[in-house]
């Protein structure tokens, strides 16, 4: 079989860059013997990365006999890429360098929903404002991603359906031009879940589901190192499935939705039904719960019936290794984790507490913009990608 050279030499700098950006800092010798090339390969490739600015040469390393290795070193700071997380009534964005760090981070708010056309116009001045303020040409940005709360074919880049933001058919293709760098996009769910793979609770760890619950319940799965979409590019309604049959009410018009047991208007709700109480939010709830409060304690205890029983249903569908609870309620999860652990895999026979780890994310609201942001700079300098 022919193998293409060009695809080769993609991967040994797409190795070289990954590599270098865990350790920092190595010999063309190290780099050689790590992805297993010759000298000539990793120095005509470190060559060409030294080029375009990603990497750069460093001093020498002690002679171990003959010439002293030139050490070369990863240039974090030499690209960026953007972030962008459309939410209901705000725009969240994010510059972060090479290492997954976060060099500006930026929020627009407003009242009423607004066209995509208007919208996508404030996105590119607040981008030209923020690199502007940062000092940073449009040149050394690597992409774009824009994570979006609705149905996403990431393909044509066409928002299919948001229903939170009362959108349909979106085709992010006629905005390219507004940026001269690639645009991405991704329903806001699998964005949280390249983050959480990629830099979160479970990094790099395969076969995972991620779960958020905010105000509604999003979720993303990666298998094998890739989101999984599914054929309709709709797989991960998990808030969707039945949990109760002839249930509760959910937003979707469905009865006995998950989402209808265990999201944060879900809690709220029983908390008021059982009291006749209104708390204001979900911290307020905690507070109530963390103080031992009756009530708040038996709302928790049914939250986390409800809670599990889904898990469970995950785990015999998808055998993640991880299931990761993200979104707003994973500020408070540390406090039940434990227990929600405990009803999972209690008195199961066909999975443990060893075969899948239940996790509280620890990028929290972060997730789905940075995995937005991560997007173009996966698809730059990794080789498993993941998009
Ligand atoms: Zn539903």
């Amino acid at each position: 079989m022919k193998v293409d050279q060009s695809v080769i030499k993609d991967i040994n700098r797409r190795k070289i860059m990954s590599l270098l950006r865990r350790k920092k800092k190595m010999t063309k010798s190290e780099l050689g013997k790590a992805i297993n090339v010759s000298l000539p390969t990793v120095i005509s490739n470190v060559n060409e990365l030294i080029e375009i600015g990603v990497l750069k040469e460093a001093g020498v390393a002690s002679s171990t006999g003959g010439r002293r290795p030139t050490i070369v070193e990863f240039v974090k700071n030499a690209k960026y890429s953007i972030g962008v997380d459309f939410q209901i009534g705000r725009i969240r964005f994010v510059l972060i360098n090479m290492n997954y760090e976060i060099i500006c981070d930026r929020l627009i708010e407003f009242d009423v929903l607004r066209d995509m056309d208007k919208m996508m116009s404030d996105v590119k001045s607040e981008i030209d404002e923020m690199l502007r303020i940062m000092n940073i040409d449009s040149s050394r940005i690597i992409g774009m991603g824009i994570s979006l709360p609705g149905t996403v074919n990431e393909k044509d880049k066409i928002l299919e359906f948001a229903a939170n933001l009362n959108i349909d058919n979106v085709d992010f293709r006629k905005y390219e031009d507004l940026f001269n760098f690639p645009v991405y996009i991704e329903n806001e769910s699998n964005a949280a879940a390249v983050a959480e793979y990629k830099i979160g609770v479970c990094h790099n760890k395969n076969d995972m589901v991620y779960i958020s619950i905010n105000e509604g319940i999003g979720a993303g799965i990666i298998s094998r190192n890739k989101v999984y979409k599914g054929y309709n590019k709709r797989a991960g309604e998990l808030g969707h499935m039945t949990i109760i049959k002839d249930g509760a009410v959910c937003v979707c018009g469905d009865k006995g939705c998950w989402n209808a047991y265990i999201s944060e208007r879900a809690l709220l709700e029983r908390y008021r039904g059982k009291t006749g109480r209104n708390v204001s939010s979900v911290r307020a709830f905690f507070e109530l719960y963390d103080q031992k409060d009756g009530a708040a304690v038996e709302v928790m205890d049914e939250y986390i019936e409800f809670l599990a029983a889904g898990l469970r249903n995950i785990i015999l569908i998808f055998d993640p290794r991880y299931i990761v609870l993200g979104g707003e309620m994973a500020n408070y999860a540390k406090g039940f984790i434990e227990k929600v652990r405990r009803r999972t895999f209690s008195g199961e026979k066909l999975f443990s507490e060893k075969d899948v780890r239940i996790v509280v994310s620890e990028l929290g609201m972060n997730a789905s913009v940075m995995g937005a942001a991560i997007i173009p700079l996966n698809l730059f300098m990794e080789v498993e990608k993941v998009y």
